[in-house]
């Protein structure tokens, strides 16, 4: 993978070299699509990496073709297209997978096999590295680099600049795809580290951004090493409530363990319980015991959904909206293979010669500005869960606005800090606008859903003469035109 060229021309760039970027990779090169997939790995490692890739054995065997029970989602807040999807094309896309990858059974789920039986984080590279190999060797190319900008030429985009070795590069493009993940990483408790700055990109290029404010809650974490603890962990393990045994919170560990625990457990127990102090006393070392944001499933609504926006973005994997569900193990690999396969056909049915139109690499955008991360972790930190005031909400978001400003008017600026700023901004906003709770959505001051926002979804626009984010709520998947 070197960057012999700066400058690249192609029919579709893909940013993200997760699963979600990798599947969509590989089907397009299936279909002779000329086809760059950028990524920044060493900086921002795929969450999908660390997966174990385990497929929920359901979602793929279901002889029930009309609404499984297993991509229910209790928040009414899915994209209506999703559940139509998966019944669709679950069993085809895992078919295809499994061509490549063996998968053997483990319980409710199927698992890749790997150099040992059995479940194993990691798993989930190898799937991601035999399907990237395969992309390759179908002509697909490969170029490392973190893209810091979409270029646009009114409401189309040209492609994307980006920044590779402190030298910067350019892939013009008649298609965009963002696969870049989700955004745990900007708050304190949240897996992974990736922040969503393109989602702010694709904010600040006028695309709306949706449901920021739902997350999964995996039921067993540990907050300040941002890590979840899974049942290998808790082997020999003694949990803790303000350092008596958590007996409540074992005996809703058993009485909730189906397919939706981590919804059940959060609900049921943890709202109630985020103001008192929990410890996990593991074998391999003591910490803090809590529920750790796992999922982001809220993220960037194309076009094709939002009906604003650049017409030739699209985005797919964490970094989409629209997927949300009670109980997330074992499907965004799956989910996300099915979106890829969708959009590849999509796009192939688009997909003109290269394009001629184009723009200036630019200088090397400078690097992030390393300070502005913690801050905004802190920032949050003091605004979530049984924390959450309206007003200490409004002074975040103004505090975004502000710290955007300082950062615009600096002309040696980086964008990644003006655009982490943006979704910053949009999720409290988002969160200001849901004057409920819902799902694994929680605020203290309105504990229940109210049934007058049932499938609303709220929707980020960034105003960019004004310096502003702008909430409204609007009925999932409303302007849908796909
Ligand atoms: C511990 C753990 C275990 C899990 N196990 C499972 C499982 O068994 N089964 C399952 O289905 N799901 C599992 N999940 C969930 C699943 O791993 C994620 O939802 C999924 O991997 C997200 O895939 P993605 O392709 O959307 O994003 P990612 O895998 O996060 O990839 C994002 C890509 O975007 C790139 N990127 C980001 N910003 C930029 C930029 N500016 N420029 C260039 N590149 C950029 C990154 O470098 C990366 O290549 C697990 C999650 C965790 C945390």
């Amino acid at each position: 993978m070197r960057n012999e060229a700066r400058s690249t021309r192609s029919q579709v760039v893909i940013v993200g070299g997760g699963i979600a970027g990798a599947w969509l990779a590989y089907r397009l090169a299936q279909r002779a699509v000329r086809t760059v997939l950028i990524s920044d790995d060493d900086q921002k490692p795929p969450l999908s990496l660390g997966a174990a890739g385990l497929i929920n054995q359901d979602t793929i065997n279901s002889t029930d073709r009309t609404a499984p029970a297993v991509f229910s989602d209790i928040s009414t807040t899915q994209d209506p297209r999703y559940r139509a999807r998966m019944i669709e094309r679950a069993r085809d896309e895992f078919d295809a997978l499994s061509r490549l990858v063996e998968y053997a059974p483990i319980g409710e789920f199927v698992y890749p096999l790997g150099p040992t039986p059995g479940i194993r984080l990691g798993a989930g590279g190898d799937v991601v590295g035999r399907v990237l190999a395969e992309f390759t060797e179908l002509g697909g190319t490969r170029l490392r680099g973190r893209v810091t900008d979409l270029v646009m030429e009114g409401d189309t985009c040209l492609g994307v600049r980006y920044e590779h070795d402190g030298q910067p590069g350019k892939v013009l493009a008649g298609d965009v795809v963002l696969a870049s993940g989700g955004f745990t990483g900007l708050f304190a408790d949240g897996l992974g580290s990736d922040n969503g700055h393109l989602l702010g990109t694709f904010a600040r290029r006028g695309g709306s951004l949706a449901n920021l404010e739902l997350f999964n809650w995996v039921a067993l974490g540990d907050p300040e090493r941002r890590c979840p603890l899974y049942p290998p962990d808790l082997e020999g393990a003694r949990l803790l409530r303000s350092g008596e045994p958590a007996t409540e919170l074992m005996q809703a560990l058993a009485a909730f363990a189906g397919d939706s625990i981590d919804l059940d457990v959060y609900t049921r127990y943890w709202i109630d319980n985020l103001d008192v102090p929990h410890t996990a006393e593991l074998v391999s070392g003591t910490g803090r015991l809590g529920p750790v944001r796992g999922f982001s499933m809220g993220g960037m609504a194309p076009a094709s959904e939002s009906g604003t926006g650049p017409a030739n973005v699209h985005a797919t994997g964490e970094a989409e909206y629209g997927m949300s569900l009670d109980s997330l193990t074992g499907k965004p690999f799956l989910s996300f293979i099915v979106r890829g396969a969708e959009l590849a056909e999509t796009l192939a049915k688009r997909a003109s010669d290269e394009p001629t139109a184009d723009f200036d690499a630019g200088p090397a955008a400078p690097s992030a500005d390393t300070a502005l991360q913690p801050e905004i972790r802190r920032r949050l930190a003091a605004v979530q869960d049984n924390r959450f005031t309206t007003e200490g909400a409004h002074d975040f978001a103004q505090w975004c606005a502000r710290e955007r400003a300082r950062h615009l008017a600096d002309a040696s600026t980086d964008t990644e800090s003006v655009d982490v700023l943006i979704v910053a901004e949009s999720y409290i906003r988002a969160v200001l606008a849901r004057r409920e709770s819902r799902g694994f959505f929680y605020r203290p001051d309105f504990r229940v859903p109210d049934p007058e926002l049932d499938n609303q979804v709220t929707r980020c626009r960034y105003d960019a003469e004004a310096n502003e984010v702008h909430v409204s709520l609007s009925p999932a998947g409303a302007t849908a035109v796909v």
